[in-house]
């Protein structure tokens, strides 16, 4: 038998590079900085579209919790999937000291679709599909994975040259906040192109916003410019 490595969209290179970062997932002065300094950010954002107290939220990509924990303190219902069995155990280990409640399963968004269709308010697909071999198929679980009027939010990075100097060469090369080769330009996505992939799953299209980091400042801030770092949010129609 096939494991589900083997047969589901995933790529282990990809979920490799994570396995081999993760016990400093949660240290914010590690490979995971930029990904704590947005946080507020993209927390902010989600709750001010669907008010998370209360929800019933899956984290698809979770990682090591970074995100799914900020939306439990929230007051979110969480469940938690990644393929990354480090990740996956960090998250877990750090609930011990968040005392926060949340389910943390090992399993594709494709398999956990066909489990639990419907089962879910909001899902949130964070910083992950540029690591993905077909995003459109994630989008396409996330929109089953949904109730009927429920919210996705998905950020990945935009593909032209701006991007590839900003978040390849400067993160990676100059400032040295990423480890080089942790993104792969080709696998970048434009926000039409998710915009096209969303609208032909049936999403309609909600605020498309910005994030982006400031070097000087070595500050983040939501805004209009999407040329590198983005934030979408779509909905499945009741
Ligand atoms: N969403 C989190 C973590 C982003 S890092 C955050 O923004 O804070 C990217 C995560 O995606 C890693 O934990 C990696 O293991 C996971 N990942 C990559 N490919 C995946 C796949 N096909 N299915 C599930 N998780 C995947």
């Amino acid at each position: 038998m096939m494991t589900q490595e083997q047969t589901a969209n995933v790529d282990a290179a990809e979920i490799a590079k994570f396995e081999k970062l993760a016990s400093r997932w949660w240290d914010r002065n590690s490979e995971f900085k930029p990904l704590h300094d947005i946080n507020p950010l993209r927390v902010g954002f989600i709750d001010s579209k669907v008010n998370l107290v209360g929800k019933r939220v899956l984290d698809i990509g979770c990682g090591g919790g970074i995100l799914s924990e900020a939306m439990a303190y929230r007051g979110a219902k969480v469940t938690g999937i990644d393929m990354g069995e480090a990740p996956l155990g960090v998250a877990r280990l750090h609930l011990y000291e968040s005392k926060l409640d949340i389910d943390y399963q090992k399993i594709t968004a494709e398999e956990f679709a066909a489990q639990r269709p419907g089962s879910f308010a909001v899902v949130t697909c964070l910083e992950m599909l540029e690591h993905v071999p077909d995003p459109a198929a994630i989008i396409k679980s996330c929109y089953d994975l949904l109730e009927p009027g429920g919210d996705l939010f998905v950020s990945t990075i935009n593909r032209n040259p701006k991007a590839w100097l900003f978040a390849v060469v400067g993160a990676e090369y100059v400032l040295r906040m990423l480890p080089r080769g942790t993104h792969d330009y080709r696998k970048f996505i434009r926000p039409s192109e998710l915009a096209q992939w969303a609208r032909e799953t049936g999403f309609v299209m909600g605020e498309l916003t910005g994030m982006t980091y400031n070097p000087f400042t070595r500050s983040y801030s939501l805004g209009h410019d999407v040329d590198v770092n983005y934030l979408l949010h779509l909905q499945k129609p009741l």
